[in-house]
């Protein structure tokens, strides 16, 4: 992935590329600093802003200095992933365009794959518009939502591809698992996308159960982001 000059510019890691496999890691595992800057980078996301280190810097009112290293840490616990020094995903959002369009409150937003993608309407009051497309046939496909509710489907036959860790390579989520977990308009274009790639396994869920999946794997990041974690 090769990153435009202007983010280049804005780098503030240390230029390795880094990012632990684990997605969900729970709060206990972290600092209250780390929480705290954790939960501005993915605020100033899921409003669709620049997550550069001036920004965060001035979103937490701590130093650049003080920013930087937690977000080296934050990479290596895997609570985000950062490639040149600069930030691409804070899961479950992607700090770059990807095929997982979310549009919320006249902002478009993005996801790292389409699980993360059902787990923003829980993040936002307000409801939100999941658009990708199937990435057997291109079709579009859109699912709208509010909070936990699914208000439309389209195609209603939509379901979700989520790849078994185990058939995937070792690494940062996003770049190794995200890729393969996907919407899809049906179970047959599913299927057919398996069998063209079988070295792919995994489970094809309805949305409904991929919802669920997707409220339960982020419940904690979603607590963060809404302001739920308690005195931490
Ligand atoms: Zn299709």
């Amino acid at each position: 992935m090769s990153l435009p000059s202007e983010l280049r510019s804005k780098a503030f890691l240390t230029g390795k590329i880094t990012g632990a496999e684990s997605v969900s890691m729970p709060h206990e595992d972290m600092t209250r600093l780390e929480l705290r800057i954790r939960r501005a980078v993915l605020r100033r996301l899921l409003r669709g802003q620049p997550v550069d280190l001036d920004s965060l810097s001035t979103s937490t009112r701590l130093s650049p200095e003080e920013v930087a290293p937690v977000l080296s840490k934050l990479s290596d616990l895997g609570a985000l992933h950062a490639m040149d020094g600069v930030i691409i995903a804070a899961y479950p959002l992607s700090a770059v365009p990807t095929r997982h369009r979310i549009r919320r409150d006249g902002t478009i937003i993005y996801a790292n794959c389409a699980l993360d993608a059902l787990a923003v309407p829980f993040m936002v009051e307000e409801i939100v518009s999941i658009e990708s497309d199937c990435t057997h046939c291109g079709q579009a496909t859109t699912v709208e939502m509010s909070g936990d509710r699914i208000l439309a489907a389209h195609p209603r036959s939509l379901v979700v591809f989520h790849v078994a860790r185990d058939s995937c390579e070792a690494g940062p989520a996003v770049l190794t698992r995200c890729p393969h977990i996907n919407f899809f308009c049906g179970t047959d274009h599913a299927g057919r996308w398996l069998a063209e790639n079988p070295g792919r396994s995994g489970d094809v869920l309805a949305l409904p159960q991929a919802v669920a999946q997707a409220c339960e794997r982020f419940a904690s990041t979603i607590s963060l982001v809404r302001g739920e974690e308690g005195q931490r």
